[in-house]
């Protein structure tokens, strides 16, 4: 655990990594692929050190991939509002 969090701390101060607050501003943005390379680097980097935007990264995918399902199917409106519920209080949280 400590060399995680020391690890951590280096990428912290290091301007290439994004910091949380960007990394979750951009996180949609860049798992839809709409940024610039430089800007998609610096938030995979801060999601693989970060524990918390990480696993915020793999519920977006979660979310995303389960949307795409749904519009692929017979719809299920109920299920897709909830899944938007879901991402809306995620988001919310982190303001
Ligand atoms: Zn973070």
């Amino acid at each position: 655990m400590t060399s995680q969090l020391s690890m951590w701390r280096r990428l912290v101060g290091d301007k290439d990594v994004a910091s949380c607050r960007e990394a979750t501003r951009l996180l949609q943005s860049v798992l839809d692929g709409q940024t610039d390379e430089q800007t998609h680097t610096r938030v995979l980097r801060h999601l693989e050190a970060c524990k918390r935007c990480g696993l915020e990264a793999e519920t977006y995918r979660a979310i995303k991939e389960s949307l795409a399902t749904q519009f692929s199917e017979p719809a299920d409106s109920q299920a897709v509002a909830d899944l938007v519920d879901f991402g809306r209080n995620l988001t919310q949280e982190m303001e």
